[in-house]
């Protein structure tokens, strides 16, 4: 990749390496825009095989950050850090507080968080070396419950949009994987009334989730075809590709996992059969949105009220793709650079304050 070419053609601002001698820590941060606010985007641990696939993986998170803080409607921008390396072996204090420091050292232009491979007690010593990180265990906790509660309104304006009622009472709904946000989606939908089948491929999940509320269970490869109105992903992403979409039998796809669609072409052919897709950044905002608060101060029912106006920039995205006669990934895209090129407008003038 010509990186400076890929920078200019998407509109990145920064790219940094850094490297500690002492904790062989390695790391990539990409600083995508900055127009909104702060960059905001979790650090991501991982094996990568090789330095140009780090940077990659950390230019298209940073970019995707962009679009997901935009279209939640917060201040803040979009980037990511990766680190590079095998989880089971690099973690330590000194690791993490050598992270901070680099965090530090943008002063103020990145803020991070836990996101695959690092922890909230990771996070624990990053806070020990810098004042830009959040995601924290003593404000706002695990941003599970947050991401569900979202994606549960979520299904509720997709419901709106296509079935014109938004409630999920005696609606079935098939929810792949039932971990830290899809337990919490289906508390929800049952809450409500709606018959819920799950599958996943840890048992020890499913059984949490039996014994709490009455689910149907299917095997794994079976919960695509099941017959549903509602297919709620949130296991991993590219569940909706060639293989998959000749099964489906709902109406709506709804979940939380990032990446759903393997190709975007998926999105148009979900819209050529009928079926309305709730964009995953979009829908999966309820953890952000969350974590967010706390650069204003945490306050638990405020980031509750933000989480649930995903069910109108749900319906907002919904209205441009019928407008524009766009997919709903598309339409989610545009409202998201709409806002930044506002707020780029906004910004214009010079004001002292
Ligand atoms: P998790 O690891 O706690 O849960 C995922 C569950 O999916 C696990 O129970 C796992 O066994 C199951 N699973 C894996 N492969 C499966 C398969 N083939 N079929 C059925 N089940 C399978 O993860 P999570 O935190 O609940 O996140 C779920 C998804 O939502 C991920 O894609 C994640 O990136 C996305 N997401 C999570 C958050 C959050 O706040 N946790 C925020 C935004 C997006």
């Amino acid at each position: 990749m010509k990186k400076f070419d890929y920078m200019a053609k998407y509109g990145y601002e920064q790219l940094i390496y850094f490297y500690d001698k002492e904790t062989g820590l390695k790391g990539i941060t990409a600083i995508h825009d900055t127009t909104l606010g702060p960059a905001l985007g979790g650090t991501r641990l991982w094996n990568y095989a090789t330095e140009e696939e780090a940077a990659e993986d950390a230019l298209r998170l940073a970019r995707g950050m962009t679009y997901k803080n935009a279209a939640a409607g917060l201040n803040i921008g979009g980037g990511k850090t990766v680190l590079i390396g095998d989880a089971t072996k690099v973690k330590s204090e000194a690791y993490f507080r050598a992270l901070g420091r680099y965090v530090q050292s943008l002063n103020g232009r990145y803020i991070t968080a836990e996101d695959v491979n690092t922890s909230v007690e990771d996070m624990d010593y990053v806070m020990m070396e810098t004042d830009y990180v959040v995601g924290l265990r003593k404000t706002s906790g695990d941003p599970s419950p947050f991401t569900a509660l979202g994606v549960y309104v979520g299904i509720k304006a997709s419901c709106k949009e296509k079935f014109g009622s938004d409630s999920v009472k005696g609606l079935t709904v098939a929810v792949q994987g039932v971990g830290h946000v899809g337990y919490y989606v289906v508390k929800h939908l049952v809450e409500e009334g709606a018959n819920v089948i799950i599958s996943d491929i840890n048992q020890a999940n499913i059984d949490k989730v039996t014994s709490d509320f009455k689910v149907k269970v299917v095997k794994a490869d079976e919960i695509y075809s099941v017959d549903c109105d509602v297919y709620t992903p949130c296991a991993l992403g590219a569940t909706i590709n060639d293989e998959t979409i000749p099964q489906l039998k709902c109406k709506i796809v709804a979940g939380s996992a990032n990446n759903v669609l393997k190709e975007a072409r998926h999105g148009e052919i979900l819209q050529e059969k009928g079926i309305l897709y709730a964009p995953d950044y979009v829908i999966n905002a309820g953890g952000v949105i969350n974590v967010y608060q706390e650069m204003l101060g945490y306050d638990i029912n405020e980031a509750t009220n933000k989480v649930n106006s995903i069910y109108d920039k749900l319906l907002e995205v919904y209205k441009i793709a019928r407008e524009e006669k766009i997919s709903t990934s598309i339409a989610a895209d545009r409202m998201a650079e709409k806002r930044i090129a506002k707020m780029k407008n906004v910004r214009s003038n010079y004001i002292k304050r």
